[in-house]
């Protein structure tokens, strides 16, 4: 029966693009995805306990239990914020969690959860995406964003946009309505028109706020004041959300206007799938923080590949490579991680991270410094914490 055992476990993780075979010549063959029947030699009595064990898993995945969990930013975020602002903020996270978890009640797919806590914080001007986008060096608003479905790893994702009201969306249409996964810059803008997506004018994205951090950037480039820190400021409040829907399938979002001052048409982590945006059958991550770096180590995939993988425990993997890999070359930031067993991870490495959750209960959860109790319990300490790798 260990083959069963094997099968149960595996399809258990990875869903049913994934598991443990029987060939015709009776190997055990792992597959990862759909393998034709005619391939499969099945014996009448494991068909039999075959048939029983997919009526158990059948039952038991339609009562998965939904999650959403949704970040607005990860980065220098101290108790010196004004309880206006801090306000608006939670508020904005509960509302998004709200809207996005109300899909998931009504039985919608994790796609539909994501997308919809995406909009609401695309549309308020406190993040950095959508609406209140950070300022290019030229004084423009480049927008990214990307969707993953977990399920089909199906995706979708644009760069560069400037005249998309909500670029999460245009992510998702690219997805469901053109044969490709990235567009870019006017191209992307035309798809957009010729699906009927209206384009906005470009000062809606302005905030004066946003417009007087850049001039501050300007400064200190001129004044060669740049160091860490200034990197550091220079990205916070995008956006993006992971969600296990009733059936048992993940999905992942991020929406950004990327980093103050980028220059030359830059492009982040955020719209590029692996990198700040990566969903399969057994993980879904979003990733926020400093751009370059999740690029580098292909952060939200290698997050995935070390659970459904190597089978580490999700929190010990979402660590590993936000508060060891990144920050050991330099970068930082945070990401917020879902399993399909419901489990959350949201590590970061800076002073705080808008982030929220929503679970059986149905009461939304938010959290904006570092020191401030989420409702997730800590990760463990790394199984490798004493190895050579630490620096
Ligand atoms: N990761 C985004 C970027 O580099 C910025 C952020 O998450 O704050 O474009």
């Amino acid at each position: 029966m260990d083959w069963l055992a094997s099968a149960l476990y595996q399809g258990r993780r990875q869903g049913s693009a994934a598991g443990v075979a029987v060939t015709k010549h009776g190997r055990t063959a792992r597959y990862t995805r759909p393998v034709a029947l005619g391939e499969i030699e099945v014996k009448p009595h494991r068909l039999f306990v075959a048939l029983a064990v997919f009526g158990i898993a059948t039952m038991s995945h339609a009562a998965v239990l939904p999650v959403l969990v949704i970040h607005g930013g990860a980065g220098v975020i101290k108790r010196d914020m004004t309880p206006v602002r801090e306000k608006a903020v939670r508020a904005a996270l509960t509302l998004a969690l709200q809207n996005g978890y109300a899909q998931l009640k009504a039985g919608k797919p994790a796609l539909d959860a994501v997308t919809a806590a995406i909009v609401v914080l695309e549309d308020d001007p406190n993040f950095n995406a959508g609406k209140g986008s950070v300022f290019t060096h030229d004084g423009k608003n480049e927008m990214d964003a990307a969707i993953m479905d977990g399920n089909t790893q199906r995706a979708g994702s644009v760069a560069d946009v400037q005249r998309i009201k909500n670029p999460i969306l245009l992510a998702r249409a690219v997805m469901e309505k053109s044969p490709h996964v990235m567009l870019a810059g006017e191209g992307a803008e035309a798809f957009a028109q010729s699906i009927g997506m209206p384009l906005v004018d470009p000062s809606y994205f302005r905030t004066e706020e946003r417009w007087q951090q850049l001039q501050k950037a300007l400064k200190e480039d001129a004044g060669k004041q740049a160091h860490a820190d200034v990197e550091t400021a220079k990205h916070f409040g995008t956006v993006g959300a992971v969600a296990l829907d009733a059936e048992g399938h993940l999905a992942a979002g991020t929406s950004t206007g990327g980093m103050t001052d980028k220059r030359w048409g830059r492009i982040g982590d955020s719209p590029i799938i692996g990198a700040g945006t990566y969903a399969n059958s057994g993980c879904a991550v979003s990733g926020t923080g400093w751009g370059e770096f999740y690029i580098r180590t292909v952060a939200a995939h290698e997050i995935c590949m070390k659970v459904t993988q190597m089978r580490e425990p999700l929190k010990l993997a979402a660590a590993e490579v936000i508060n060891q890999e990144i920050p050991s070359m330099g970068g930082n930031g945070g990401a917020i991680a879902l399993d399909t067993d419901g489990h959350i991870a949201i590590p970061f490495n800076t002073d705080g991270m808008y982030r929220g959750w929503i679970g059986a209960d149905g009461v939304p959860h938010v959290a904006i410094y570092g020191d401030e109790d989420d409702g997730i319990a800590e990760p463990p300490a790394p199984a490798s914490a004493g190895s050579a790798d630490q620096p």
